[in-house]
């Protein structure tokens, strides 16, 4: 979808899922060595991502795959361990009716009548690393962390510290201990313990982790078992893997038989007769879930008899018998200790929230986007107030309310100038956001346009960083995108600086002149035209396929260029000429009139023009050619419907934009193929009164495998 169209809550929403997908191919790739997604699909989605944030920076999420600055990859890894059982995950519910839906499924499956009891465990599911510990005869001989579920990682040595795993179960009797039983369940660190080990960290200058699930990760995931020993570790059981024997007939016996063997398990356990007891269990623990030691993320459902979860059974990498019902947003309460104003290559001034460090959804929040002038006049907010946060699985953090906002004290003074470069800021009519009025004199702007000209969506240059180009700036060796081409001329000044070296300043070097011949689209979204997101910026390429091409139409389409004049306000004045030019921009899908207009606008400031000019002396993009992979569905539009089973719709989107084909949201004349799963409803209708081909997810998926 093009970014120009989305709505900010869209753009939210999507970042999410880009950030779920990207994180965990991430932690797969870098933490399990286990990737599950080809690269170019990978590429895909960060390339979105990038797309998003750069068109979006006030949405950029906490967790953004952009700043992850990898997931914890230990320098030298731990050794393997397949498990005899496989660790399975279980399937989420986020509303009363989705587990309404899986009593009922659970029924059918084992053929039940609608008023059978099917008793089920709840209990509280707690955010932490999953760990496999192998008792034999009573004795630990193993422990593992989850990894992809088939294979781990070796922990055994690092958990001999955590108080909680016992080296030797406690048994009441000669065979009341299987000689072989796997006790399953979470390594998780408590909140106070989170925040008292990042404050020790930040003291040290060393590593702050973002949250309790990744502190726990990173500590037991080390290959000194000593670093481990000095975190503060907890284990929770929640079941078990491979057993020679499993003594009892339920659930709900089995884990208070593995408590009475001297392994923890949650005192939030209970068996419930059925959906309503379920629901009623998951309020009175969703009631608690501040005041509880540790991080929680939900709570999941069991079938209690184990002869029925031995006949449920799987599905792909899921019990039928287990789910996890999660929670909406979580709030916090905290402090807002200052407002600053940031001020963006448009010269958007942005106030951020600096809070009082609070744990909200399991993410430690610091900042917080206050987004405009607006917005702070409706919550009222001021230096000192008390706020409420939220933060869920779907949004990034924000202030919903101020609690302190009846005191007296004075509203916040919105500024008037810029903090930058002292110019006037004003926001003009119609408009939320206050800009800076410096343009060209605004070191912020002029920094963080070249910041955005080198980012990932842009000409991604590596080694250039916020730091580098403020440095070089204030020396006035960068003023504008072409500098950075001339910056090798500048070696020898370069490496007599702190902090250079020889090699460093040619690994800069080398990463510029790797970016002499860029990618059109690329080079024109990093010029930062208003209104010309990444998407735009290829639309127009694909069309105009030279910089020139496209320049001359522009100019063309707004002849002559002073006065400039929108073609809705006086369309009789215009040429043929003109007229045919605009046609010619406004057939390209994608692009509207505030499009053309914003071209015409950057054409028509001779700045601009000279920063063109100079940067085209400097490099040569190559001719635009449309990058297809050699597919079956390589310029085609699919439209994906229904459920899947081994990707998300996302996922499948992204496939379809790396196969050269274009994903669509609705079944139209247009539509060439679609890709069906179970649950697909009148869009099949459509298709078939359409006479479209309809495949399955399976026959997609051979489609993606075969591509070139
Ligand atoms: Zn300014």
């Amino acid at each position: 979808m093009s970014v120009e169209g989305m709505s900010e809550a869209d753009v939210a929403n999507e970042l999410m899922r880009l950030a779920r997908a990207i994180n965990r191919a991430n932690k797969l790739y870098h933490v399990e060595d286990a990737p599950e997604i080809p690269d170019a699909e990978y590429d895909a989605l960060v390339r979105r991502n990038a797309e998003l944030e750069a068109a979006f920076p006030h949405l950029v999420r906490a967790d953004s795959p952009t700043n992850a600055v990898g997931h914890e990859v230990s320098a030298s890894p731990l050794s393997k361990v397949t498990h005899e059982v496989r660790m399975m995950s279980l399937d989420n519910a986020f509303s009363d009716e989705e587990v309404a839906e899986f009593v009922a499924r659970v029924r059918r499956f084992l053929a039940l009548p609608d008023d059978a009891e099917v008793v089920m465990t709840a209990e509280d599911k707690i955010d932490g690393l999953s760990c496999s510990l192998r008792y034999e005869n009573g004795h630990l001989v193993r422990a593992a962390t989850r990894g992809d579920g088939q294979v781990g990682e070796d922990v055994t040595a690092n958990v001999a510290h955590i108080a909680d795993i016992p080296q030797d179960l406690k048994g009441d009797g000669l065979f009341d201990i299987p000689a072989v039983f796997e006790i399953r369940g979470e390594v998780y660190m408590a909140k106070a313990d989170f925040l008292a080990l990042n404050a020790a960290q930040a003291e040290k200058d060393e590593k702050i982790f973002a949250n309790p699930r990744n502190a726990a990760a990173g500590s037991l995931r080390q290959k000194d078992a000593s670093v481990t020993a000095s975190r503060p570790l907890r284990f929770l059981a929640h079941g078990w893997g491979a057993a020679s024997e499993v003594p009892e007939p339920t659930q709900f016996a089995m884990m208070k038989r593995i408590e009475r063997w001297g392994v923890p398990v949650s005192p939030l356990l209970v068996r419930c007769g059925g959906t309503t007891e379920m629901l009623a269990h998951y309020r009175a623990i969703q009631q608690v879930r501040a005041d509880l030691p540790y991080d929680i993320d939900g709570v999941v459902y069991k079938v209690d008899r184990l002869d029925w979860q031995q006949r449920l059974g799987f599905v792909a990498k899921a019990p039928r018998w287990g789910m996890a019902h999660k929670f909406p947003a979580e709030r916090a309460e905290t402090t807002l200790e200052a407002i600053d104003i940031q001020v963006g290559r448009t010269g958007k001034l942005t106030p951020v929230g600096r809070l009082k460090p609070v744990l909200v959804g399991g993410v430690t929040v610091t900042n917080v986007t206050l987004h405009n002038r607006d917005e702070i006049g409706r919550l009222g907010v001021r230096v000192g107030d008390r706020v409420v946060l939220q933060r869920a699985g779907d949004v990034i953090p924000q202030v919903v309310e101020n609690l302190t906002r009846d005191e007296p004290r004075e509203a916040y003074h919105f500024p008037d100038h810029c903090p930058e470069c002292g110019s006037e800021a004003v926001a003009e009519e119609g408009e939320v956001d206050v800009r800076c009025t410096g343009g060209l004199i605004c070191p912020a702007q002029r920094t963080e346009r070249l910041r955005h000209f080198v980012s990932r969506a842009a000409l991604d240059i590596e080694g250039l960083g916020e730091k580098t180009i403020a440095e070089f700036f204030a020396l006035g060796w960068l003023e504008s995108p072409a500098d950075i081409y001339r910056l090798r001329q500048r070696r020898d000044d370069i490496v007599g600086r702190e902090g250079w070296k020889d090699k460093s300043v040619d690994n800069l070097l080398i990463a510029i002149e790797a970016k002499r011949r860029p990618d059109a689209a690329r080079l024109l979204f990093g010029l930062g035209i208003r209104h010309v997101g990444a998407v735009t910026a290829r639309d127009l390429m694909k069309r105009f396929v030279t910089l020139p091409k496209l320049r001359e139409v522009v100019e063309r389409a707004h002849a002559p260029f002073a006065p400039a004049q929108p073609a809705a306000e006086a369309p009789d004045a215009l040429s043929p000429e003109v007229l045919e030019a605009r046609a010619e921009l406004l057939s390209i899908d994608g692009v509207g009139p505030v499009v053309v207009e914003a071209l015409g606008d950057f054409f028509h400031e001779p700045h601009n023009v000279a920063v063109w000019d100079d940067l085209l002396s400097e490099v040569s993009p190559p001719d635009y050619v449309v990058e297809t992979k050699d597919s079956a569905v390589a310029g085609k539009t699919v439209v994906f419907t229904g459920k899947f089973e081994t990707m998300s719709r996302d996922e499948a989107k992204a496939q379809a934009e790396a196969l050269g084909a274009r994903a669509a949201g609705s079944v139209s004349a247009k539509t060439d193929l679609i890709v069906a799963g179970p649950g697909a409803g009148s869009k099949l209708k459509k298709a078939a009164e359409l006479g479209i081909e309809v495949i399955d997810e399976a026959a997609w998926a051979d489609i993606v495998r075969n591509a070139g």
